[in-house]
C-alpha cells in the first residue's frame, strides 16, 4: 500500500492515534491488579454504553463469537427460537442457531425492510418458544430495527430476547435495561473506533437462569467461567485475553465518553444527517426503511445503470476511500458508509462528484 486509505466501511472504522498508542504500550500481566483494574474500568464503561446494570462479559473474538456465546449458553438442542431475518446478519443468526441444532422459525423479510414486532408476536403464538434473536442495526441494509417493540412481545410470550448490537452500540440509542433486553452483544471495531478482536455481552438475570439449564455444548465461550474469573478480587478472563486490544479499547472508551454517551450519540446523529443530506444533494437515493433511525450506517442505492461494485472500487482506486459494497441480493445495487464514534469528520464521499 503506497498511500494511506480512509476506511468509511461499516467496520472496522478509523482508529484514533490514542488507541493505537495504547495498544503499543507494554502489556500488563493478565492475572493481577494491573489487568484487574483495566478490565473493571472497561466493563464499567461498557455498562454505561449498554445502559445496563447487568453483567457484561468480555471475550477475545470478533462480534460473531459474542453471538455464538449467546446461542450456546441460553439454549438446548431442539429449543424453538424465532429469528426475523432482513439481511446478511439476520441470516448469520439463522445459521448459528441451526449449527446448534435449535428449531429455528425464520421470519423472512425482503432486504431493506424493518422487522415488524407484530410478525414476531404471531410467530411466537404458533408454539412455545425459548428466544427471539434479532439485529438492532442490520448493517447489510443500514436498517435499525425496533428492538424495544420486539422485546415487548417476546417478554409477553415468555421468550428471551437476544439483540445483536454489534454495529449499533455507541452509534444509535440503546437502552438495555429500559427495553428489557436479556442479552445484548457488541464488538470493538464499529462505533467505538477500537481495533477488531473483542466482543462484549450483557447478560440479564433471566438469561443467567436460562444458562443454568441450557444443554448446548460450550467451553471457550462459557459465560459461567467468564463470570467466575471476573468475580475474583482482581477481575480476569479465564483464558489469556488479547491484552493489547483491551488496552486499546480502554483508550477508545475514554475518548468516546469524553462528551458523555448523549454527546456522542448527538454527534452520530449530526454526522449521519450530514451524510444523508450530501447523498441527496448528489441526486442519489437512500436505501431501506426508516433511514432517519440509522445513525450507524448510511445505505445508498446505486443509480440506475451504475454498478455499485464498480462505484465502490473506483472510490478506492481513485480516492483512497473505502466504502462497503452491497451484499447478498443487494450486490452491485447499494453501498454503505459508517459514522464512527470518535472520528469527527469521517463521513464524506469525495469521490462521487468527480467520477460522474
Ligand atoms: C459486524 C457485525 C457482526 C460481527 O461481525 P464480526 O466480523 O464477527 O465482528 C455481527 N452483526 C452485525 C450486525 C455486524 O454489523
Amino acid at each position: 500500500m503506497d498511500r494511506p486509505e480512509t476506511i468509511l466501511a461499516p467496520g472496522p472504522t478509523p482508529v484514533p492515534p490514542e488507541v493505537y498508542l495504547a495498544q503499543a504500550s507494554p502489556i500488563v500481566y493478565h492475572r493481577g491488579p494491573g489487568y484487574g483494574n483495566l478490565l473493571r474500568e472497561v466493563t464499567e464503561d461498557l455498562k454505561r454504553l449498554f445502559s445496563t446494570t447487568n453483567d457484561v462479559l468480555l471475550f477475545t473474538s470478533s462480534g460473531t463469537g459474542g453471538l455464538e456465546s449467546a446461542v450456546a449458553n441460553l439454549f438446548s438442542p431442539g429449543d424453538r427460537v424465532v429469528v426475523p431475518s432482513a439481511g446478511y446478519f439476520g441470516e448469520r443468526f439463522v445459521k448459528l442457531a441451526r449449527a446448534y441444532r435449535l428449531d429455528v422459525r425464520v421470519i423472512d423479510y425482503e432486504w431493506g425492510r424493518a422487522v415488524d414486532a407484530a410478525d414476531v408476536e404471531r410467530a411466537l403464538a404458533e408454539a412455545p418458544t425459548k428466544g427471539v434473536l434479532v439485529q438492532h442495526s442490520e448493517t447489510s441494509t443500514g436498517v435499525v430495527h425496533d428492538v424495544e417493540a420486539v422485546a415487548r412481545v417476546a417478554r409477553a410470550a415468555g421468550a428471551l430476547v437476544v439483540v445483536d448490537a454489534v454495529s449499533s452500540l455507541g452509534a444509535v440509542p440503546f437502552d438495555c435495561d429500559g427495553w428489557g433486553i436479556d442479552v445484548a452483544i457488541s464488538g470493538s471495531q464499529k462505533a467505538l473506533s477500537a481495533t477488531p478482536g473483542l466482543a462484549f455481552v450483557a447478560v440479564s438475570a433471566a438469561a443467567w437462569a436460562a444458562a443454568e439449564t441450557a444443554q448446548s455444548p460450550r467451553f471457550y465461550f462459557d459465560w459461567k467461567l467468564a463470570k467466575a474469573s471476573y468475580d475474583l478480587p482482581n477481575p480476569e478472563n479465564p483464558f489469556t485475553p488479547a491484552i493489547s486490544l483491551v488496552q486499546g479499547l480502554h483508550a477508545a472508551l475514554r475518548l468516546y465518553l469524553q462528551d458523555g454517551v448523549e454527546g456522542a450519540l448527538r454527534r452520530h446523529r449530526r454526522l449521519s444527517r450530514a451524510v444523508k443530506e450530501g447523498v441527496r444533494a448528489l441526486g442519489l437515493d437512500l436505501f431501506g426503511d426508516h433511514p432517519e433511525r440509522g445513525w450507524a450506517v448510511t445505505a445508498v442505492r446505486a443509480p440506475e445503470g451504475i454498478d455499485g461494485n464498480e462505484l465502490v472500487a473506483r472510490c478506492r482506486r481513485d480516492h483512497g476511500v473505502i466504502l462497503a459494497p452491497g451484499q447478498g441480493p443487494l450486490k452491485a445495487r447499494s453501498s454503505g458508509s459508517a459514522t464512527s464514534g470518535t472520528t469527527r469528520s469521517s463521513t464524506s464521499w469525495p469521490g462521487l462528484r468527480r467520477s460522474r
